[in-house]
């Protein structure tokens, strides 16, 4: 017997499993249909176990440097298995908080491989959900009023280049590893990249960078890059940028050995493993799209700005549909989705006003436009910019490297662009979140006081910077 849903959401990821609850609240009978785990690539494979290991990697690195703060640990050592037990345990934390929160809505989760079968005569719109069920039991036939596809998306590779999952691997591998290698390539320095190479790097594993554009985090603001590069190189990590990776010569008897074209000389790097960390490619295959008019956009499902697809009951949200792929940006765009098909008329989501940041360490942060793109809008600028090391409490931490940097609109006062490197700016993000989303001036960030001694002063200041007025430079 087919069960009859307001709403069947493909994939029970960030995206999927908080547009689930919001439906809930809004009194939407519904269906989760999960193939893996509740919580999905950011809980399982992403965002949570990564921090976790990055955390661990943060810690072993204030052991190390403990007598700085005039405490004596003797022989600090890794017990790597024990560091894997810690994310494991996190992890299972939280996904049992989802696991409660869909009780919680009286949410109905299958577990098993959705795929929309299109419209019949019992089912017109949008059509039959079959669901494979991971038990073996027979399938599940599920008919929806409303769909979200939320299927997520899974690591690319380059052409040509294999992943064994043992030498060669993906972030998905890599979060697994049961011990730390001596030393690995990173193919990409994009933000994946770069968190592996900082947390690798505090892990004592010697890391080289390999990134084909001609600097790393190469969608951040170029002084952001320029300083990630700097402080990273300074602890130990080698980049080398402009670096076009041969797939073909990939080696992988006893150690990784793959060459590179950079500065039109082709050059060799040798490691016991190599991370592959090249971008997303979307979740879109095997669910059932040709049996629907939904379009695609290289590779990515395309959407409305409310994420309906071609067909209207028909939604797609978060990695699918390409974009910024970032767990809030997915559960942002579920909630809108669903606001919308329940006739809400929820505001378009302005995604320059979403926050992006890089977890390393020192971290970055940012929202809005870089320092290039104003520019290439055709705004006039003026920026103010204030260092750590003038910041009393960066100081007690004994993490003074990095900067903020404001850039504002010089006829209107309005903040173009918010970017931070530094101690804990991913925390410290939100405040220029919230300025932008307010519209505030820098004038009136400077008006907002911090307190002292915070890392937020650097915000104080580097607004009051905005127009020459900082007191602490
Ligand atoms: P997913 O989380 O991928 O969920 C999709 C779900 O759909 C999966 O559970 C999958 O099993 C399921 N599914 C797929 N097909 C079917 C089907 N046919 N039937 C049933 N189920 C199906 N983002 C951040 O914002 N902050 C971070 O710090 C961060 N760190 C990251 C670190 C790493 C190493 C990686 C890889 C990603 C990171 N991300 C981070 C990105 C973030 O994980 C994704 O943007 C986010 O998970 C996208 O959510 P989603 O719901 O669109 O897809």
């Amino acid at each position: 017997m087919a069960e009859e849903f307001d709403l069947v959401i493909l994939g029970g990821g960030t995206g999927g499993y908080v547009a689930a609850i919001r439906a809930a609240q809004l009194g939407l009978k519904t269906a989760v249909v999960e193939k893996g785990k509740l919580g999905g690539t950011c809980l399982h494979n992403g965002c949570i176990p990564s921090k976790a290991l990055l955390r661990s990697a943060e810690v072993y690195q204030t052991a190390v440097k403990s007598e700085e703060f005039g405490i004596v640990t003797e022989d600090v050592k890794i017990d790597f298995s024990k560091v894997q037990d810690r994310k494991n345990k996190v992890v299972d934390q939280l996904y049992k908080g989802v696991q409660h929160l869909m009780k919680q809505g009286k949410i109905t989760v299958y577990e098993g491989l959705g795929r929309i079968l299109g419209p019949s005569i019992f089912s017109p719109m949008p059509g039959t959900i079959s669901v494979e069920m991971n038990n073996g039991s027979e399938n599940e036939m599920l008919i929806p009023q409303n769909i979200i596809i939320a299927t997520g998306s899974r690591p690319r590779t380059l052409p040509g280049l294999e992943i064994d999952g043992e030498m060669v691997l993906t972030s998905d591998e890599a979060l697994k590893l049961e011990s730390l290698p001596r030393s690995i390539i990173i193919v990409g320095g994009g933000v994946i990249g770069i968190e592996w190479a900082s947390m690798l790097n505090d892990f004592g594993v010697e890391v080289t960078v390999l990134e084909y554009a001609d600097r790393i985090i190469p969608t951040e603001d170029h002084d952001i890059s320029k300083e990630m590069l700097r402080l990273l190189g300074k602890k130990g990590v080698k980049f080398v940028t402009g670096a076009k990776v041969l797939p073909e010569t990939l080696k992988t008897d006893g150690s990784v050995v793959i060459s590179a074209e950079v500065n039109g000389t082709t050059e060799e790097f040798t490691a016991e493993k190599m991370l592959v960390s090249v971008g997303r490619s979307a979740n879109v295959e095997g669910i059932g799209l040709e049996n629907t008019e939904i379009v695609k956009e290289k590779g990515y499902i395309e959407t409305n700005e409310f994420f309906q697809t071609k067909e209207t009951h028909i939604y797609a949200i978060g990695d699918c549909i390409g974009g910024l792929q970032l767990a809030h940006v997915a559960s942002h765009e579920g909630i809108t989705a669903v606001e919308h098909m329940a006739g809400q008329k929820p505001e378009r989501l302005d995604y320059s006003l979403i926050s992006k940041c890089v977890y390393s360490s020192p971290e970055a942060a940012s929202v809005g436009l870089t320092e290039e793109q104003a520019k290439k809008e055709g705004y006039e600028l003026k920026i103010g910019k204030f260092p750590f090391r003038a910041v009393g409490k960066a100081l007690v931490y004994g993490e003074a490297d990095g900067f903020v940097k404001i850039i504002a609109d010089k006829k209107t006062d309005d903040i173009l662009g918010v970017h931070m490197i530094g101690p804990h700016v991913t925390d410290m993000i939100s405040e220029a979140g919230l300025a932008s989303v307010l519209d505030a001036t820098p004038w009136e960030i400077a008006k907002t006081i911090h307190p002292h001694p915070s890392l937020s002063e650097a915000i104080g200041e580097a607004a009051l910077a905005v127009d020459g007025l900082a007191i602490h430079s």
